[in-house]
C-alpha cells in the first residue's frame, strides 16, 4: 500500500474527516484489520486564514510547500491540501514535489463528467466562488458553474469561517444553505458541488433537492485509490 501525506488543520474540523474517510474506505476495500498508511500535517489555520484575507498568498504556498517536502521526504507516495481553497495555489505546491498532488478540483471535475452533469451550483468560501482558480478546472471540462449571488456568497463565506470551521453547525446556517442550493436549482444547476470541505459537514443528500458532489468523500476516494492502485 501506498502512503498518503494529508496538509489539514483547514480546518480540523474537516481533516478529522479525511482520516475517518481513508480508513473507513481501506477498510471496506481491503477488510479485515487494513487500515491506511497516511500522514497528517496539521497546520494552524489561524495562520493560514489570516494569510488568505491579506492576501498574501505567496506566503502561504511557501508554507504549504514545505510541509508538502517534509510530507514526501518522510515517505509520502501523493500529497494532498485537504481543503478547496488552498487549491489557489496548488500549483506552487505541486512544483515544489516529486510525487503526485491529488487535485481536489480535478478529481470532483472528472467526477461530474462521469455523471454526464454539464452545469453544476458552486459552493464554497468566497475565494473558491469568485475566483478562477477552481472554477477553471470545472470549466475547462465543458462544465458551466453558477454560483450564488453576491449577499448569499458573503453569507456563506461568514458561515464557513464563523460557524463550520469553528465546529458550530445551527439549523438556521443549514436552512440558508438549502436556500442557496434551490436557487442555484432555479438557476439551471443539475448538481450542486459542495466545494469546501466543511460544507458536508452540515449539508448531507437528504437535505438537498440536487445531487451533491462530496469534494472532500471524492478527494478522499481518489487518495485511496491511488494508494491501493
Ligand atoms: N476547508 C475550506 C475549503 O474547503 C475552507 C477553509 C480554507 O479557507 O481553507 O475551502
Amino acid at each position: 500500500m501506498k502512503t498518503i501525506g494529508l496538509i489539514g488543520g483547514m480546518s480540523w474540523e474537516s481533516s478529522l474527516e479525511y482520516y475517518r474517510i481513508i480508513n473507513k474506505k481501506i477498510s471496506n476495500q481491503v477488510g479485515g484489520l487494513s487500515s491506511a498508511e497516511c500522514m497528517l500535517y496539521s497546520l494552524n489555520f489561524a495562520e493560514i486564514e489570516l494569510l488568505q484575507r491579506n492576501n498574501e498568498w505567496e506566503k502561504a504556498a511557501a508554507i504549504l510547500s514545505d510541509i508538502a517536502k517534509k510530507l514526501e521526504s518522510a515517505g509520502a507516495d501523493c500529497v494532498l491540501i485537504c481543503t478547496n481553497t488552498m487549491h489557489k495555489i496548488a500549483g506552487q505546491v505541486q512544483e515544489s514535489l516529486n510525487v503526485p498532488l491529488i487535485h481536489i478540483g480535478d478529481t470532483t471535475a472528472e467526477a461530474i463528467c462521469e455523471d454526464k452533469i454539464s452545469k453544476i451550483g458552486l459552493l464554497g468560501t468566497r475565494y473558491t466562488m469568485e475566483e478562477d482558480f477552481y472554477h477553471e478546472r470545472l470549466e475547462e471540462r465543458g462544465i458551466d458553474v453558477v454560483t450564488p449571488g453576491q449577499v448569499a456568497r458573503t453569507e456563506l463565506n461568514r458561515i464557513i469561517f464563523e460557524e463550520l470551521c469553528q465546529g458550530v453547525f445551527l439549523p438556521e446556517s443549514k436552512k440558508k444553505i438549502q436556500a442557496m442550493i434551490e436557487d442555484l436549482r432555479s438557476e439551471g444547476a443539475q448538481a450542486i458541488v459542495l466545494g469546501c470541505t466543511e460544507i458536508p459537514l452540515i449539508i448531507k443528500q437528504e437535505d438537498s433537492s440536487l445531487p451533491l458532489y462530496n469534494t472532500m468523500d471524492i478527494h478522499a476516494r481518489k487518495a485511496v485509490e491511488f494508494a491501493l492502485g
